[in-house]
Formats: C-alpha cells, structure tokens, sequence
C-alpha cells in the first residue's frame, strides 16, 4: 500500500496552535508538508494573543525533522489573512492546502446574545476563512491546483441550544464550501469541509470525560489529510468525523409536491406530502435543484 506524501506541498493550517489545528498541522507535515502554522494564541472566546502556541507547534515539527514557519496572524482581518498568505510564499514559494480551522466561542442562549457576540463569531469563523481562501486562491488558480479544507460543525449542520451564532457561522462555511467547489473546478481547486467532534479546549468542559480517550483531534487529522491530498478528487462535500467513524453529511430535497395553482388549505391537507423524505434528490448545484422543479412540472 502506498503511503499517501505531502512532500513538496505547502500547507497553511489556521488556528494550528491546539486542538484539532495543532493535530492537523503535525499530521501534515509526518508526510512531508511544509506547514505555516498558524495561531493568533488567544483564549477560547478570541479574547488577547500570544506567539506562545503557534511557536510550540513549529518548533515540535522542525524538531522531528519536518518544516515549519511560524504565522502569529489574525485571520479575521484582510491584512492578517494576505499576511499568512504571504508567510508561506515567503518562506516556501507557493501554497497548496489551505486548511481553516481557526475558531472561538461565545455561546449563549438566543434572548441573551449580544450582536457582538454574534459578529466576532461569524468574523473568525466565516469571514476568516473566507480571508485566508481568497488571499490564497489567485496562488492556488495561477497553479492549477489547490486544495481547501474548511471546518464546520454538527452545531452548524444540526443545531445546538445556546450557539445561535456559531452554528449560523458553521452552516455559512457549507454554502462558502460548496460555491469554492464549483468555482474552483475548473482549475483543479478541490473544497471540502468537516464536522469534526474531538476532545480539546473547546470541548473539554462539554463532552463527557470519557469522550477525552476516544475523541482524539488524531482521529480527525487523517481525514483532513485525505481531504488535502492530491489523490482526492471529491469536491463541494461535508463529513462527520470524530472517534473513528466517518459519514457523508448530504444537503437533500425531499420528492416533494406539486399543484401548480394551490390554497394555504391546500398546502395544510398535503402536509405529510411535502415533509417526505423517501426518496429524496441530493443537487449539487442550484442550477440542479432548480432542475427538479422544472422536471416536476414535466
Ligand atoms: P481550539 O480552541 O483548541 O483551537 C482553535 C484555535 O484557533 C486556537 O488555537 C485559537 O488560538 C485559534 N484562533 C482563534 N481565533 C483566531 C484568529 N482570529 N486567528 C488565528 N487563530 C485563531 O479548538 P478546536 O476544538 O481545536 O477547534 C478547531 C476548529 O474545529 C474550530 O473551527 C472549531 O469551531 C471546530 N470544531 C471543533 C469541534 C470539537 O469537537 N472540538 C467540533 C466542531 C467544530
């Protein structure tokens, strides 16, 4: 079996300073990666920075024989996210993986949050991560090739009391994932995103202490790898992972009803009809969703 390499890739990990992105990043560089790793080093609700974490990081993988530079950059700024950008082209000429990964917490049930709670949670995680891709992507385009990991969230894809905004930020990266597929195709840019659960600084005071054994970020790291290495053609797609089970998480429409002139009574008494699950239509693209509809009044 052929071990799947990263030498001669470069790969900017975000939010690489612990937890999943510290794993990533280690990873990625065991088979060969050179890796800007990436923390601004702040607490879990984005609050004050430290070069501490990200150094840590880099240090740890130059010390077992692999490449590293260290980035200390805010993602949620234009100018921190050229400048990690800019990182890796400086110190290794090009990148190939972008991995974002960076994120904080401000929960809070819905009555209670404030909109600042909900703007710093959206601008690490959505606007980040839209940042960093966009600084990266002329790179990535000019060369014909990238690869785009982004990180969501079962908060995001499910919902969870008391994380109305991060769960809107973690959907939001859906939608952002699945436009970079399209758009990034043609240019051999593939796109996926995650919904990991692991045990780390996020999680720690949430999960069952039991949870800290089997949730390792290591058992998240192999898909992102997966996901970020050339032999991967999928594109456009979200996975649950976490504690060694994998699964495609699929945006689906149901079969749907139709009557083409219908009443409020009407939409009532054809309920069930329309909350139908079986079977359902998987569009990967407006355009084939919009699809159905038209082949419905066929
Ligand atoms: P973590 O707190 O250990 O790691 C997040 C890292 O991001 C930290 O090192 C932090 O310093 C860094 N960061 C925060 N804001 C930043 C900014 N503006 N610029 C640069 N770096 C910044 O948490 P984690 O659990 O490892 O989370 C990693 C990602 O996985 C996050 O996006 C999180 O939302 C997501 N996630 C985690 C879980 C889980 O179970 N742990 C579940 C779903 C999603």
């Amino acid at each position: 079996m052929t071990e799947l390499r990263f030498d001669d890739r470069v790969a900017i990990i975000t939010g690489a300073g612990h937890g999943l992105g510290r794993s990533h990043a280690l990873t990625l560089a065991e088979r060969g990666a050179k890796v800007v790793v990436n923390d601004l080093g702040g607490t879990l609700d984005g609050t004050g920075s430290s070069a501490g974490p990200a150094a840590e990081v880099a240090e740890l993988i130059t010390k077992n024989g692999g490449e590293a530079v260290v980035s200390t950059h805010d993602v949620a700024t234009p100018e921190g996210a050229a400048a990690i950008v800019q990182t890796a082209i400086d110190a290794f000429g090009k990148v190939d993986i972008v991995v974002n990964n960076a994120g904080i917490l401000r929960d809070k049930s819905f009555g209670k949050m404030s909109v600042e709670e909900f703007d710093q949670v959206l601008a690490v995680h959505v606007r980040g991560s839209f940042l960093v891709t966009r600084a990266a992507f002329p790179h990535l385009k000019e060369q014909g090739y990238g690869r785009i990991v982004n990180t969501s969230s079962p908060a995001g894809l499910f919902g969870n009391f008391g994380q109305a905004n991060y769960s809107t930020a973690k959907m939001g990266l859906v939608g952002l994932t699945k436009t970079l597929g399209i758009e990034g195709a043609r240019a051999g840019i593939r796109a996926n995103a995650i919904a990991p659960i692991a045990w780390t600084r996020m999680t720690e005071s949430l999960l069952p202490a039991e949870f800290e054994e089997r949730f390792t970020p290591g058992r998240v790291s192999a898909l992102v790898a997966y996901l970020a290495h050339e032999s991967c053609e999928t594109s456009g797609e979200v996975f649950s992972v976490g504690a060694g089970r994998i699964a495609r998480v699929f945006v689906a429409e149901g079969p749907g009803w139709r009557q083409e002139d219908h009443t409020v009574e009407d939409i009532r008494d054809n309920w069930q009809a329309i909350m139908a699950e079986q079977p359902y239509l998987t569009p990967t693209t407006l355009g084939e969703q919009a699809g159905a509809s038209l082949r419905a009044m066929l």
